[in-house]
């Protein structure tokens, strides 16, 4: 097998090797019935037993009460700015909770015609830490409160949510949907876009609290209503089929591999090697506070935001195999995403090289 290389890509990111393998090794004829999976009828009984097995896996992987719809849509994340107002803020003001460019791209749909109050903020502080939630007031006549709970490009990530909220809490989980357990019933919507780390592009998982549904109104496009997608079991038109495939190799290798107990195990380990290679260095630092580290965005910089040396250090590393540790074109500086898919092994390894070089460069100058 050709060597794959360490990948810290924020999005599209790594996959479980093993996953990769397996869809391989069933991609040109899935299980006998001569064609490719993505080749076949939403309608067909092979498709179907896929389609099922994904939603039984996920309700089982979150233990997703029965109160809640689980539902593989399109659009990404971004779809999900647009819905989410269009089905439950008409006439009601949204609360929300802006820690970063993406409460920022859902604040935008927002401001289409709908009325909404930032609740807390922590743009003041450039976004790289979390508002403090405990002096939060919640309008008690709010439509729902928003809020994302891992903030992809600045790295930072609630490590508890509000549990009091008087209206149903809606969280964008891009980027962290399956990194840990959850209490589904603290939420009224979950979104997530399956890029980061789900599996492929093109799957938008929406877990909906069915009393929600019901307040989806007639008068909006088909398409653009929850409850439209609800009611048709995600095959309302032709969902994305070969994604939804991967997201249950995904679903089952997870549940294989000791759930999201253990995921969020080793996720904590991962993060802690990593951060504690940068707060060592003498060359990086990380710039969010300790609490509010993310374990799937690692964000660091050259201490003195030098960005040849961090120009260097982006092109040193690719070379010695390790992509994608560049930050997000929007802030600058360096990111390792290190979601489910990446291992251990992997980041102590990088974490040597990030040694090496300062050693290197260190000497030289
Ligand atoms: C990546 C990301 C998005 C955007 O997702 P799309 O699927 O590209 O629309 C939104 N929110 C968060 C937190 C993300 O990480």
């Amino acid at each position: 097998m050709s060597k794959r290389i360490v990948n810290f890509s924020a999005g599209p990111a790594a996959m479980p090797e093993a996953v990769l393998e397996e869809a391989k090794h069933q991609l040109v004829n899935y299980k006998e019935s001569g064609m490719s999976i993505m080749e076949m009828s939403h309608r067909s009984k092979e498709y179907d037993a896929v389609h099922e097995s994904a939603i039984h896996n996920i309700k089982q992987l979150l233990s997703i009460p029965d109160n809640y719809t689980v539902m593989f849509l399109q659009g990404g994340a971004s779809h999900q700015f647009a819905m989410l107002p269009m089905n439950f803020a008409q006439g009601k003001s949204v609360d929300v909770i802006n820690t970063g460019s993406w409460t920022k791209k859902a604040i935008g749909e927002l401001k289409k015609g709908y009325q909404y109050q930032v609740i807390a903020s922590s743009e003041d502080d450039n976004f790289l830490k979390l508002p403090d939630l405990s002096s939060v007031r919640f309008n008690d006549d709010a439509a729902y409160t928003y809020m994302c709970s891992n903030n992809t490009i600045f790295g930072t990530q609630f490590k508890s949510f509000p549990t009091q909220t008087p209206t149903p809490l809606v969280a964008d989980m891009s980027s962290d949907i399956l990194s840990r357990e959850l209490n589904i019933a603290d939420f009224g919507v979950i979104f997530a876009g399956a890029q980061k780390n789900i599996g492929p592009s093109g799957v938008t998982l929406v877990i909906i609290r069915n009393a929600l549904l019901d307040q989806c109104p007639n008068d909006i496009p088909n398409f653009f209503n929850y409850k439209t997608h609800a009611d048709a079991n995600s095959l309302y038109n032709t969902p994305p089929t070969f994604g939804i495939y991967m997201a249950n190799l995904v679903f089952k290798y997870l549940l294989d591999n000791g759930g999201l107990k253990a995921q969020e195990k080793r996720n904590i380990d991962k993060a802690k090697a990593l951060y504690e290679a940068i707060d060592s260095s003498e060359s990086f630092y990380c710039p969010v506070p300790a609490q509010d580290r993310s374990l799937m965005n690692v964000v660091f910089r050259q201490k003195d935001h030098d960005e040849a040396f961090e120009k260097q250090f982006i092109a040193d590393a690719k070379a010695a195999g390790f992509d994608g540790i560049k930050g997000h074109r929007s802030v600058g500086g360096l990111r390792a995403s290190i979601y489910n898919a990446q291992t251990l092994d992997n980041i102590e390894r990088f974490a040597s090289f990030m040694h090496e070089f300062n050693l290197v460069t260190n000497a030289r100058s």
